[in-house]
C-alpha cells in the first residue's frame, strides 16, 4: 500500500490502558467500544466532546440506535432530541408502526433465539436430561 500514513505506532497495551494510566490527556473525544458500554472514557484531565447531535447539532457523545427497528442506525442523539423524537434518527422513523418504546437510554436488547453462549440451546439441553 503505497497510501496512507508513515508514521503509525501501535500504543502500548491500547487506548483503554493508555487512559488508566496516563489520564489519557492527548486523547480527544471517547473511545468507541464494541459491547455496552459504547463509549469508554479515556481522557480524564480535559476531556472533548468531538461528534454532534445528529438532530440538533449541539455537541453530544450519546450514542443510540434509532428507536426504529429497521433503521436501527446507531448515531449521537442528544438527551433532548432523544425524548422528543422518542429515540427516532427523523420524523420519519418517529412514526414507523414498528417503532420501540424509548426509555431514555436507546439501547435495546437483541431479541433472543433462546440461544444463550454459556448454556447452549436451552432446548437443546432439555434433550440430554431425557
Ligand atoms: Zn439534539
Ligand atoms: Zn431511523
Amino acid at each position: 500500500m503505497d497510501q496512507g500514513f508513515d508514521n503509525v505506532y501501535q500504543l502500548h497495551g491500547g487506548i483503554i490502558k493508555y487512559g488508566i494510566e496516563q489520564e489519557g490527556e492527548d486523547f480527544e473525544g471517547k473511545c468507541y467500544v464494541f459491547d455496552n458500554r459504547i463509549g469508554a472514557e479515556v481522557n480524564k484531565v480535559n476531556p472533548t466532546v468531538i461528534s454532534e447531535c445528529h438532530i440538533c447539532h449541539n455537541a453530544c457523545d450519546r450514542m443510540v440506535n434509532c428507536s426504529n427497528p429497521s433503521c436501527n442506525i446507531h448515531i449521537p442523539i442528544c438527551e433532548a432530541c432523544g425524548w422528543e423524537l422518542h429515540g427516532a434518527c427523523s420524523e420519519e422513523c418517529q412514526t414507523n408502526l414498528k417503532r420501540r418504546e424509548y426509555d431514555g437510554t436507546g439501547y435495546y436488547q437483541k431479541s433472543s433465539n433462546g440461544y444463550n453462549p454459556y448454556k447452549g440451546f436451552y432446548r437443546i439441553k432439555k434433550d440430554l436430561v431425557k
